[in-house]
């Protein structure tokens, strides 16, 4: 006789995976199903000749309190690492040179970031109460707020390095919830912040929540959490197999993958939009045509090993470029600066990013050409004249959702759809922000709507038992 399962989860990224594990906590009878041979999706650490490479995500936001809950349920509470003391300063590239970012009031005085006049028009942000539409994109937005010049360059360099994205089409209200949230609410970035970040450290103190700030990793990497997440699923996680489609049965969802079909009450699919429209293309061709519609940004990552500490390279976060400085590179991280163990003794890591929206034929270059890229910005910004001792390039032709000039509406459509089809829930980082932290959050919001939609059939079962 064939299992009896409750649900079926499509894709062992972060999001699938926390979204399995709260529902097999529950008592539900899952299974995974990940196409890949190891779990974690875009999340991937290696050890490349003695260097412990992130080929992904490097770190991970202290605002993310249910990742660092469920990391302690997984047994890596002692493995969490903040980043070193010294890597605070983050820099962007302007006029040829890198400049670290002001943190103060006097490093934003005296900062040659920005003109004097574009420095008055931030410190005036207060004053200009002002609320934007819905329809907003982020280069709208962060004009209105900031002024041309800072936002071209502090908030267009935020926008390489977090959605390798073209600011003209993102939108406001999905790209920023948060920033737009603020200006809903207070017609000002600045004023809109100040009550919402009070409010909040209250909430997590009332909640006894350990307060966090910067940015964490594990000692062996953020590889270290899908590997133990994976571990706890057990035989519940299914490697190696990938989803073909999916159609609904009856009552049932039926899955094909790797050959068999396999029937579950519920199916989540936490795969990124491309993989999802695919998956769905013979159960709801117009949600797979919406999902379908989702613009990916594809982003190259060039990993360079050093056996020897290069000084041209300060310490510190690494440095983010803004579009319009001649520089091709998205920004380089520091890695070895960031936490311990990355390099050999003495050694440094570096990695660069190429790519993006405005870039897309970059992804087209060979290795060579790309490492020649990253090299070559780094020379021109810090000096840097080195051969380096390892080159790893890594390439995600789908490397980061764009939640664009028309997000909101889709999504709306995206949730008419899921009513049309009782069962089928979405995970991932497309529905509430594109970071580790959001794909973990939007797994788990997942499973206590799977949960609550099965309850009472769940509930039945127990009560026949
Ligand atoms: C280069 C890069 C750097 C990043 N840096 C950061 C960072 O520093 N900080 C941060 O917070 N975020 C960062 N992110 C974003 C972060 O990695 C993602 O938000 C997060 O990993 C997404 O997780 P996910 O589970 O939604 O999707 P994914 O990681 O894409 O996982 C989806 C999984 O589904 C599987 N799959 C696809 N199709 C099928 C199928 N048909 N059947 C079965 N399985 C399937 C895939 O193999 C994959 O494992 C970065 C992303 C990239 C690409």
């Amino acid at each position: 006789m064939s299992e009896q399962l409750d649900v079926i989860v499509v894709g062992g990224g972060v999001a699938g995976l926390s979204c399995a594990l709260r529902l097999q906590q529950a008592g539900l009878a899952v299974r995974l199903f990940e196409a890949a041979d190891r779990p974690g999706g875009n999340v991937a650490t290696q050890r490349i000749d003695d260097f412990l490479v992130e080929l992904g995500p490097h770190t991970l936001m202290a605002s993310g309190d249910w990742v660092f809950q469920l990391a302690e349920e997984l047994g890596l509470g002692e493995a969490l690492t903040a980043t070193r003391p010294q890597a605070g300063d983050r820099f962007i590239a302007r006029d040829g040179a890198i400049h670290t970012m002001p943190s103060g009031l006097w490093s934003f005085l005296t900062s040659p970031l920005l003109s004097l006049g574009s420095k008055l028009t931030l410190a005036t942000e207060p004053f200009r109460i002002k609320r934007g539409e819905p329809t907003d994109s982020a280069e709208d937005f962060f004009v209105r707020r900031f002024g041309a010049e800072a936002a071209r360059v502090l908030a267009g360099a935020f926008i390489s390095g977090v959605y390798a994205g073209d600011p003209a089409k993102l939108s406001a209200p999905a790209a920023f919830p948060l920033f737009w949230g603020f200006e809903q609410a207070a017609g000002s970035m600045i004023l809109g912040s100040v009550p919402y970040y009070r409010r909040r450290s209250a909430e997590r103190a009332a909640a006894g929540i350990t307060p966090r700030q910067g940015l964490f990793s594990f000692s062996e990497g953020l590889g270290a959490f899908p590997t133990a997440a994976a571990e706890a699923l057990g035989s519940a996680y299914q490697g190696g197999t990938s989803v073909e489609r999916i159609e609904r049965s009856g009552q049932h969802w039926t899955v094909h993958a790797g050959g068999a079909s396999l029937q579950a009450r519920a199916v989540v699919l936490a795969v990124p939009p491309p993989a999802a429209a695919s998956v769905l293309a013979g159960a709801d061709q117009e949600l797979s045509g919406e999902l379908g519609d989702i613009p990916m940004a594809p982003v190259a990552v060039v990993h360079l090993g050093f056996r020897e500490r290069q000084a041209a390279i300060p310490e510190g976060f690494g440095f983010l470029v803004p579009r319009g400085e001649g520089i091709r590179s998205l920004g380089v991280l520091f890695p070895s600066r960031l936490f311990d163990g990355r390099a050999p003794a003495g050694g440094d890591l570096l990695a660069g990013f190429v790519g993006g929206m405005k870039d897309p034929g970059a992804l087209d270059l060979d290795d060579d050409a790309l490492a020649a890229i990253v090299l070559d910005d780094l020379a021109d910004l810090t000096g840097l004249d080195a051969e380096p001792d390892m080159v790893r390039v890594m390439r995600y032709s789908q490397a980061i959702p764009q939640l664009v000039l028309g997000h909101p509406d889709r999504m709306e459509r995206v949730t008419q759809r899921l009513e049309d089809n009782p069962g089928l829930f979405l995970a991932g980082n497309y529905l509430l922000g594109v970071g580790l932290k959001d794909a973990v959050r939007s797994g788990l919001e997942t499973a206590v709507s799977c949960r609550a939609w099965l309850a009472p059939s769940t509930d039945a079962a127990q009560d026949a038992s």
